[in-house]
């Protein structure tokens, strides 16, 4: 099983996120287009029928019998960037894809080459996995997860309509989101609880729960 990323690391991905959604002027809270931001980084997105004329079955076979086969490379050309895509995809998985090759950008992963010596898929495991969280953090950014789903009243489908993403991404957010939240108690417990019970820290937070609303009347 690949290992999942460490805190630290997540929190930086949602912190470049934020800064790349700052960049194009929106929020949180807002719906990420990736290609406003492909064009903000100065990315080209090439749709693969581009290629029909040089590669027809290449390109026959990737946009039909073999679609799930591949979503997109980035190409790097001298000093130009560009993201070849496969355009027979619905559009959330577009999105997640473009989103996916753009994190890479914004990671700053090293490019390698496509394949090795031996013609199997170079691939960096651990650039992937970043790269994947990445995306998931672009798209549905941490921060906002909880005050969207309480706008929607919980609907999973209604959230990532809002976002423009898979019910699946959006449902793994919000599991991420729960799961930080645990983190966040358990790194609690360990500082001030001690050797105590978690039991101490539930009290913590009802006892919060409880001063809150004088706070806000
Ligand atoms: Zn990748």
């Amino acid at each position: 099983m690949v290992p999942m990323l460490s805190p630290k690391r997540a929190f930086e991905c949602e912190e470049i996120a934020l800064e790349a959604r700052a960049d194009i002027g929106i929020r949180a809270g807002d719906l990420l287009n990736p290609e406003i931001l492909a064009d903000h980084l100065a990315i080209e997105l090439r749709p693969l029928v581009l290629y029909s004329s040089d590669l027809p079955d290449e390109v026959r076979h990737l946009t039909e019998e073999a679609r799930s086969a591949f979503s997109a490379v980035m190409v790097y050309r001298k000093r130009k960037r560009m993201i070849v895509y496969n355009p027979a995809h619905s559009p959330r998985r577009h999105v997640n894809t473009i989103a996916h090759e753009l994190a890479h950008v914004l990671l700053e992963h090293r490019p390698t080459k496509l394949l090795d010596s031996t013609g199997s898929r170079i691939w960096i495991a651990a650039d992937e996995e970043e790269a994947d969280y990445m995306a998931g953090a672009l798209l549905v950014p941490l921060s906002a997860v909880e005050a969207v789903m309480d706008r929607m009243e919980g609907n999973l489908v209604d959230a990532a309509e809002h976002f423009g993403v898979s019910e699946n991404l959006m449902g793994h957010r919000v599991e991420v989101d729960r799961d930080s939240v645990q983190v966040e108690i358990s790194e609690l417990d360990r500082l001030v609880g001690g050797g105590r019970p978690v039991p101490q820290i539930r009290s913590i937070e009802t006892e919060a729960a409880s001063i809150a609303p004088p706070l806000l009347a």
